[in-house]
């Protein structure tokens, strides 16, 4: 077994991880690049619109996608394309979420398959004031690359692997994962039973993932939400913040650069670098964008969220699940299974409670997730999973190969 694995890359249109509209992967095999795949993605209606924050970051406008496939037919090349092998992404927990979200908002299975992240990886093996992408690789000394082309950055990602690989003198993912102590990270749905099986035996902690244990200070002019508010959600997410930067900042968001313009070589603040002497005079301290910063605390709230759905989930599917589907699908498959699925009382307009974890349904989902009256993917993943449960049991005919 050499250095084997697939790097992954998605941008998406706006703040739903289910809005993939750009993908970028790129296949290792013995340390070496052998395989490239790149598409733009039509992302669902309803999960279309390009917020500037995101077209900042990745310049892919409406118009660039309204021609490009589907996720359904994307997902079919992109599934063949990892195989079975670890899908490698800087900040992977970002790319996972985004392939499960954008599958769950299509009704595709969530993949079964184990995730390892280059940026946990650089943080535990090198220290320099910035983890994002363009630092590592200059670290590194590795190629520059167009930062937020997601071929270009998923080859990054794949290079930055392989060569804190030979810093290691290890030749397979699984032992670079165990020798700097970085977990390979499995598909959700097997992961929120893990969860299920903690939180039953532990108390209710229920705070603190994004931010849990940092001390946050902010920088510059932020452009997507105000301080206050940015302040807010660091509390809420487990962590503290400070006026200043000091000895005991941990995280320093700033607000001047955003993911293209923040590299080496750019002209910073004297507060900015300020901050750089002091990481390397030795402090613990990471200086992020602003975007980044956003995608913490995304993912931070898809962690609660998850945590929340695994301590209040039901433990039986709806009733309706198995009413509504009479002998089984006829003529068109899709067209029974959403209509078995769909609550009883119509497609919610948001703030409904999920039929599964009681969070409010947001008004801005996908419609298949409305129909149900399910809060995200997470939860219409549980019941699905629960319904052909159900069905079985029932003696309801329905051939899993529907759903491959
Ligand atoms: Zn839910």
């Amino acid at each position: 077994m050499g250095l084997d694995f697939v790097a992954l890359d998605f941008e998406t249109a706006n703040r739903s991880h289910a809005s993939a509209c750009a993908v970028g992967a790129v296949r290792v095999r013995d340390g070496q690049v052998v395989d490239e795949y790149a598409t733009l993605v039509r992302p669902a209606e309803e999960l279309d619109d390009f917020e500037p924050g995101n077209v900042r970051v990745h310049r892919i406008t409406f118009d660039d996608v309204k021609s490009a496939p589907g996720w359904p037919e994307v997902y079919g090349h992109l599934r063949t394309f990892i195989g079975d092998d670890v899908v490698v992404g800087h900040n992977a927990a970002f790319d996972m979420s985004v392939l499960l979200n954008t599958c769950g908002a299509h009704d595709i299975e969530f993949p079964a398959l184990s995730s390892l992240c280059t940026l946990q990886l650089a943080r535990a093996s090198i220290k320099i004031p910035s983890y994002s992408l363009p630092w590592v690789v200059e670290h590194l000394q590795l190629p520059a690359f167009d930062h937020h082309d997601p071929l270009a950055d998923a080859r990054a990602s794949a290079l930055v692997l392989i060569a804190l690989a030979a810093r290691a003198g290890v030749h397979s993912v699984a032992d670079l994962s165990d020798y700097l102590r970085v977990p390979r990270i499995p598909t959700w749905t097997e992961r929120d039973d893990m969860l299920f099986a903690q939180l039953s035996a532990e108390s209710d902690d229920l705070i603190g993932t994004g931010f849990a244990g940092e001390v946050v200070c902010f920088t510059g002019a932020l452009k997507m939400m105000v301080r206050d508010r940015a302040r807010e959600l660091v509390v809420e997410q487990g962590g503290k913040w400070q006026e200043g930067v000091t000895k005991t900042t941990s995280i320093l968001v700033t607000g001047d650069f955003d993911e293209r313009t923040f590299r080496p070589g750019a002209a910073f603040s004297s507060k900015l670098a300020k901050a750089f002497a002091q990481v390397d005079a030795g402090q613990k301290l990471e200086i992020i964008t602003e975007e980044a910063f956003i995608t913490r605390m995304t993912i931070g709230e898809q962690e609660l969220r998850a945590r929340l759905g695994a301590r209040n989930a039901r433990t039986k599917v709806p009733d309706w699940v198995v009413s509504q589907a009479g002998n089984g699908p006829g003529e068109d498959f899709w067209d029974w299974y959403r209509r078995a699925l769909a609550h009883p009382s119509g497609r919610a307009s948001g703030g409904e409670p999920c039929i599964w974890c009681n969070a409010p349904v947001p008004a801005k989902t996908h419609w298949i997730h409305r129909d149900r009256h399910v809060c995200g993917a997470y939860c219409n993943e549980r019941l699905k999973r629960g319904a052909r449960r159900a069905w079985h049991r029932e003696g309801i005919a329905v051939h899993v190969a529907e759903w491959e």
